[in-house]
C-alpha cells in the first residue's frame, strides 16, 4: 500500500491524538509533536529542540529497533518498549509507527501509548479468542438475528448441511428443522427458552438444504445486545447422526425402548395386528405426559431420564400383565381388557405415588384416551388416530384425565379416515370439481369478481361436503394439494373468460398450512406463469384464524407480501366470526374485508346487528379497504348494506355457486 497523503491533517492529527505522538523525518528528526510528551514523558517542546529525539526520548532504543523504525515501509507496532524520560528513568511503551507524508516528503507518524496508562485486556482476551478458535474448528456453528434469520454458519455447518453461504444467509431458523409437527414444537421450544433469555441444550434432528435429516447435540446460546435488535442468538450443534441412527437401528431391530425397557411402537403394531387377526377384545389406552416439554426445560437431562423410568415403573405396578409400549419421548400405550373405571383409576394411583426430585414432588398430570377394539375402531392405525383424538379433547377441556369417545364420535373419525383414502385417489385423478359463485359491485351492478369454491361428489361415500373436506385435509396435509388444484382450475378460468371478454377476477379460498410451505409464493407465482394468467384476476381470501396465525410468522407474511407486489389482492373472509386484530390488519396486505354470512343473516332481524354492521363497513373504509358482504339472499338486506356504503356482495340473492357456463350468462345478462 502506498504511503497516505495526509499532509494537510498534520497538526491536528498530532494534536487530536491523546498521546504523545510525533511526526519524524526518515533520518529520525522531529518535525512535529503535541502536548502529551510533557504530560507523559516530561519534555517540552524547548528540550526536543536542544537534543534530538534519538538522543533523549528514544536513547534507551537499541540500534536495530531504531532502523527497523525508520526504514520500515510497513506499519509496525511494538508492544512493549523502554523509552527515557526526561528525568532518565525508563518507562513501558507501546509504540505504533506509519509512513506518511509530510509537506510532500517521505515521513513518520508515530504514537506511544504508556502501559500503565491504559488498562490491559491481554490474557483474558487472548482467552475469549482462544475459546472462539476452538468452537469454531470443533463445532458447527450458525449465529442468528433477534427475528430468527440466519446471519452466519461457519465451515462445518456449511458442509454438513449442504448450505453455501450466499443461500443460507437470511433463511429463517424454522427452515434448519424438518417440517413434522414433533419438530416443529421443538423449534419452538428452542425459540421461546432463547427469546426468554435462557440456553436450550439438547438432542435435535435437523434437514439440510435438501431435505435430508441429520442429528445434532445443540447448545443455543442468546446473547443480549443493548438495542433487541443487537439481541444475536448462537447455535453451537455436534453431529451426532451416526449415533442416533445406531440407536434408532437397534431400537427398530430390538423392538425395544433403550430407557425403559418398554416395546417400542413398531413391536406394538404387530402385537396388535396379531390379536385384532386372532379375533381378542381390548382397550387400546394411550397415555401422554401433559406439557413434558416444560417439564424438560425446567429439569436436566438427569431428572428428565428418571422421570420417565419411574413413571414406567409405576404403570407397570398398576396395569401388572398388560402389555405396554413406549411411542415417543413423553406417550405410552398399554393394551389391556381390564374395564374403564380401573383404568382411570392409574391417575389416582399416581397421585398416591408420586415421583420425587429432590424431596419435591413432580406435579404431573396426564391425558389418556381409551380406545376399544372392535367396538370403536378396527385397524392399529385408526386406533391410534383416536386416542390421538381423544387426548386432544381431554387437553381441551384441561387435560388430567383418561376419558372415551362417543361412539358417535367414533363414527365421525371412521368417516374422516375413509375421507382421506378417497380422497388421495379423487386428488390422483383430478376428480373434484370447482363451481364459482359471483360477487356484484353495487354502484355499478355488475359482476367483477367469482369465487371458487371446492366440490366433490365420490363414487363410493356420495357427496362430501366442503365443511366436512376441508378439516380433514388440513389435517392430513392434502389441503396442499387441493389448494394448488384450485389455483390452477381458477387460473385457466379466468384466462379464458379474459379471452372471451368476460372480466371477472377468481377468487380462491387459501389455509395457513398452505403458507406454512416455505414455497408457496414460489409455486402460486409459477402457476400464473405455466397458465399465462396475469396476477390481477387472481384473489386469495384467508380467514382471520389464518390471519392470527400469520401475525406471528415472518415467513408467511413475507411471502403475502411477495405476491401482493406481483398484484395478487388478499382478501380477508368470514370477518368478524374470529379475533379481528387491529395489528394484523395493519401487518398483512389485506385490500378487502368479507363480512361473515352470519352477520348478514340477522341483518333484517336485529337493529344492534344492523348498528354493528353499518360500524364494520365504516372501519373497512376508514382503513381503505374495499368492503364485500357474503351470504346476501334477500333484496332487504341488500339495500340495507347499500345504504351503509358496503362495495360489493356475495349470496344467493345474486346467485348460488355455479358451473363456469353459467357466470357467462349471468355476467353477460347484466
Ligand atoms: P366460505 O369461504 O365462507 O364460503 C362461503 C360458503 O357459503 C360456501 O359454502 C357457499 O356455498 C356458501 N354460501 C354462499 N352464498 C350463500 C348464501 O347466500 N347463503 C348461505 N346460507 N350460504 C351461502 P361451501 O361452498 O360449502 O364452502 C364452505 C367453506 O369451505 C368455505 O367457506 C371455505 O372456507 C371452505 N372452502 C370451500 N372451497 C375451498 C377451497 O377450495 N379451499 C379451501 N381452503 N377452503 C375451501
Ligand atoms: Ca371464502
Ligand atoms: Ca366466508
Amino acid at each position: 500500500m502506498s504511503p497516505l497523503p495526509i499532509d494537510q491533517m498534520k497538526n491536528e492529527l498530532v494534536d487530536h491524538t491523546p498521546f504523545p505522538s510525533f511526526f519524524i523525518n526518515l533520518q529520525g528528526d522531529l518535525l512535529e509533536s503535541n502536548n502529551w510528551s510533557e504530560v507523559y514523558f516530561g519534555y517540552t517542546a524547548d528540550d526536543f529542540a536542544q537534543n534530538s529525539l534519538r538522543n533523549s526520548l528514544f536513547a534507551s532504543v537499541h540500534e536495530e529497533a531504531w532502523n527497523v523504525i525508520l526504514t520500515s515501509e510497513q506499519a509496525i507496532r511494538f508492544n512493549n518498549l523502554q523509552l527515557v524520560m526526561s528525568n532518565g528513568n525508563l518507562i513501558d511503551v507501546s509504540l505504533f509507527t506509519k509512513r506518511c507524508l509530510f509537506n510532500d516528503e517521505q515521513a513518520l507518524f508515530v504514537m506511544s501509548i504508556p502501559l500503565d496508562a491504559v488498562h490491559t485486556m491481554g490474557d483474558n482476551y487472548q482467552e475469549l479468542i482462544d475459546l472462539r478458535n476452538g468452537i469454531q474448528s470443533s463445532f458447527m456453528t450458525v449465529t442468528l438475528d433477534h427475528e430468527g434469520f440466519i446471519v452466519n454458519g461457519n465451515q462445518h455447518f456449511l458442509k454438513t448441511s449442504h448450505w453455501t453461504p450466499k443461500r443460507v444467509v437470511g433463511k429463517t431458523f424454522w427452515r434448519l428443522f424438518p417440517e413434522t409437527p414433533d419438530s416443529e414444537k421443538m423449534a419452538q421450544t428452542i425459540w421461546k427458552t432463547l427469546n426468554n433469555g435462557q440456553i436450550w441444550q439438547g438432542e435435535v434432528e435437523k434437514v439440510t438444504k435438501n431435505g435430508e435429516s441429520y442429528w445434532v447435540y445443540l447448545t443455543a446460546i442468546p446473547t443480549i445486545g443493548t438495542k433487541s435488535e443487537d439481541t444475536r442468538f448462537i447455535l453451537i450443534e455436534k453431529d451426532i447422526t451416526k449415533e442416533k441412527t445406531i440407536q434408532l437401528q437397534l431400537e427398530k431391530i430390538a423392538f425395544i425402548d433403550a430407557q425403559t425397557g418398554l416395546m417400542n411402537v413398531h413391536r406394538l403394531e404387530s402385537v396388535i395386528t396379531d390379536m385384532i387377526a386372532e379375533g381378542r377384545h381390548f382397550s387400546f389406552v394411550y397415555l401422554s405426559i401433559d406439557k413434558f416439554y416444560t417439564i424438560k426445560d425446567l429439569h436436566d437431562q438427569e431428572v428428565e431420564n428418571g422421570l420417565i423410568v419411574e413413571f414406567t415403573k409405576r404403570m407397570k405396578m398398576y396395569f401388572q400383565d398388560s402389555t405396554m409400549a413406549r411411542i415417543n419421548e413423553h406417550e405410552f400405550v398399554v393394551i389391556t381388557p381390564l374395564p374403564e373405571w380401573f383404568i382411570q383409576g392409574f391417575l389416582n394411583y399416581l397421585q398416591q405415588h408420586p415421583i420425587y426430585n429432590d424431596n419435591i414432588a413432580i406435579p404431573l398430570a396426564i391425558s389418556g384416551g381409551i380406545s376399544r377394539y372392535p367396538e370403536d375402531q378396527s385397524t392399529f392405525l385408526q386406533l391410534m388416530k383416536a386416542s390421538l383424538a381423544t387426548i386432544a379433547t381431554v387437553r381441551e377441556a384441561g387435560g388430567n384425565n383418561i376419558a372415551s369417545l362417543s361412539r358417535a364420535t367414533h363414527k365421525t373419525l371412521n368417516r374422516q379416515a375413509v375421507i382421506e383414502k378417497r380422497l388421495l385417489l379423487a386428488l390422483n385423478q383430478q376428480n373434484l370439481q370447482v363451481l364459482y359463485q359471483p360477487q356484484m359491485d353495487l354502484q355499478t351492478g355488475k359482476i367483477t369478481t367469482v369465487e371458487a369454491l371446492v366440490r366433490w361428489t365420490d363414487e363410493e361415500i356420495g357427496v362430501v361436503s366442503p365443511d366436512e373436506l376441508i378439516p380433514v385435509a388440513e389435517e392430513t396435509g392434502l389441503i396442499n394439494r387441493i389448494g394448488a388444484f384450485m389455483l390452477e382450475k381458477a387460473c385457466e378460468q379466468a384466462v379464458a373468460w379474459h379471452h372471451a371478454g368476460i372480466h371477472v377476477k377468481v377468487s380462491i379460498n387459501s389455509s395457513v398450512r398452505e403458507f406454512r410451505d416455505k414455497n408457496m409464493a414460489k409455486s402460486i407465482l409459477e402457476t400464473l406463469e405455466k397458465t399465462n394468467c396475469p396476477a390481477q384476476l387472481i384473489q386469495i381470501e384467508i380467514t382471520e384464524k389464518f390471519a392470527l396465525e400469520a401475525e406471528g410468522e415472518t415467513s408467511i407474511i413475507n411471502q403475502m407480501r411477495q405476491l401482493e407486489e406481483k398484484g395478487i389482492v388478499f382478501v380477508l373472509d368470514d370477518f368478524g366470526t374470529g379475533y379481528a386484530s387491529f395489528r394484523y390488519m395493519q401487518l398483512l396486505p389485506i385490500e378487502i374485508l368479507k363480512i361473515d354470512q352470519t352477520f348478514i343473516s340477522s341483518l333484517t332481524k336485529s337493529e344492534k346487528t344492523q348498528r354493528l354492521i353499518d360500524g364494520m363497513i365504516q372501519l373497512g373504509k376508514s382503513m381503505n379497504l374495499t368492503v364485500l358482504a357474503e351470504g346476501v339472499e334477500t333484496e332487504e338486506q341488500k339495500s340495507l348494506l347499500e345504504s351503509y356504503g358496503c362495495d360489493s356482495i356475495q349470496g344467493y340473492y345474486l346467485s348460488k355457486p355455479v358451473e363456469w357456463e353459467e357466470i357467462e350468462r349471468l355476467y353477460k345478462a347484466r
